[in-house]
């Protein structure tokens, strides 16, 4: 009996489940019937506070309305009319966008920053609804998208070790698994039909394209030769040597019409957007981690190479890798406690943990050795008290035993770890985008000598205005710049 009742379900299951579907937007059939437009509908609701929670929504009712109009005008020209889309601008530095199912399709700040019209900005969203409008986002969906969204998370929470595995792999892909060639291709088809359709340049997907690959370039250039360099819209959406040039010949397939980038429109919607880290994403600063909006700071030993991620701050150096993140506990739970219970749960064999202050902090750290690509690596853990509820973790892992300058520097570095004082605070304010017209005698040069960086302040000039090498100053025209 209850096998046969089983057996029904799976019956039904089967049948609401099978079936084969003619894709309006690719023409394609698509098992895609096994996740319904509610369905999908649903995944995306419950992930878009996850998403928000991860990348932080950007504050800023302009800016938000303006992409959710230019969004649901492109969304009006496409082949699906059961998707209800919502347009988010996240809070992060780095130049990304995505899709997820459900019509949930996200633009970093930091691509707004990038983009130098509307209509550049609309092929952007074009093509992030062309991932839908062709169920991609529904078909990545089954192969774990937002289950390594979540898992991501749950790891750092709770498995020190397994956090600093990800660490080796730092990028956008620790969120978002990537399209594969033939998604990103049909994707680009569909953006530039929809560009064109909503009375956009179609060119202007091309163009976005060269824009982030100018980006991708002045990265290795700042970075030296870190794989991790190309802009994190890439690790989602590889760029092919050819994605370029196909979007160029599939721009020229359509009939002129007279068309408006928007370029002065986009420029006053984006005229003051934060640039950079925010007081949500913390600074780094030199070998400084501040976090004010958090209220405390710590300084990385010399030499290690500091990601900023979402969820952790990861220091790298040639032998070993200090991961800081934090979590909430319960409010008269003690370190202690919180150490062995929630972030220790899955192991037993680590030290008796010592009781240590770390500056005024009530704090607890142990340690414990296991294998790691084939060799023994030692982990340390401090875990500190910051008050009643929140509770941050340095995690070490070094060769075992740990060379004792090692030892020494990350031991300084755990206790650099401090309390922000209002005035200390008020000192680190975030960079923002300026418009400005363009005065006769003003050069790249001239006008690159200003921005608040140190190194490659020409080259960064000119990506952020989209200039080639050649290009020079036009008195009277509109350009980018980064102020302090
Ligand atoms: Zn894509």
């Amino acid at each position: 009996m209850h096998g046969l009742k089983t057996f029904f379900k799976m019956g039904v299951f089967f049948l609401v489940l099978s079936g084969c579907t003619t894709n309006l937007a690719t023409g394609e059939k698509q098992f895609t019937a096994f996740m319904p437009a509610e369905q999908e509908a649903k995944i995306g609701a419950e992930n878009h506070q996850a998403i928000l929670d991860e990348f932080g929504y950007y504050e800023g009712a302009t800016i938000q309305a303006y992409v959710n109009n230019i969004g649901q005008k492109i969304a009006k020209h496409t082949e699906r009319d059961d998707v209800k889309y919502t347009f988010t601008v996240v809070d992060s530095p780095v130049v990304n966008a995505f899709a997820v199912p459900g019509g949930y399709i996200y633009i970093s700040r930091g691509l707004m920053a990038l983009a130098n019209d509307e209509a550049e900005l609309a092929s952007v969203i074009g093509h992030e609804i062309g991932h839908i409008t062709a169920r991609h986002s529904a078909q990545q969906q089954s192969q774990g998208v937002l289950a390594n969204l979540g898992l991501a998370a749950l790891s750092i929470a709770t498995d020190a070790p397994a956090a600093l595995g990800q660490a080796a792999s730092l990028g956008a892909d620790l969120y978002l698994k990537s399209y594969s060639r033939k998604h990103e291709h049909q994707a680009d088809e569909l953006g530039i039909r929809y560009l064109y359709r909503a009375g956009y340049n179609p060119s202007a997907s091309a163009e976005f394209l060269e824009q982030l690959e100018a980006e991708g370039n002045l990265n290795a250039l700042i970075e030296g030769k870190n794989a991790n360099a190309v802009p994190e819209y890439f690790s989602t959406h590889p760029i092919t040597t050819d994605r370029i040039d196909r979007t160029i010949q599939l721009a020229a397939n359509y009939p002129l019409q007279s068309t408006d980038d928007k370029k002065v429109t986009y420029f006053s919607t984006i005229d003051g957007i934060v640039y950079g880290e925010s007081p949500r994403n913390g600074y780094v600063r030199g070998q400084d981690f501040i976090h004010t909006e958090l209220g405390f700071k710590f300084s990385f030993p010399e030499g290690y190479k500091i990601s900023n991620l979402p969820t952790q701050v990861v220091g790298q150096s040639s032998n070993s890798v200090m991961v800081f993140d934090g979590a909430k506990k319960e409010a008269g739970q003690s370190i202690q406690d919180y150490l062995i219970n929630v972030w220790l749960k899955n192991r037993s064999d680590y030290a008796v943990p010592e009781t240590i202050t770390v500056n005024g902090m009530p704090a607890v750290t142990t340690s414990f050795s296991a294998l790691a690509s084939g060799k023994t690596r030692t982990t340390r853990i401090i875990a500190i008290a910051f008050d009643n509820t929140q509770v941050y973790r340095f995690a070490i892992q070094t060769a075992n035993p740990p060379p004792a300058t090692i030892l020494t520097d990350l031991k300084r570095a755990t206790y650099s770890f401090k309390k922000l004082s209002a005035a200390e605070k008020a000192q680190y304010k975030p960079k923002r985008i300026k418009v400005f017209a363009a005065k006769a005698g003003d050069t790249v040069a001239s006008l690159a000598a200003r921005i608040p960086f140190d190194d490659h302040k020409e080259q960064r000039f000119r990506v952020l205005n989209g200039l080639s090498a050649r290009d020079t100053i036009q008195p009277n025209k509109l350009y980018k710049t980064i102020v302090e």
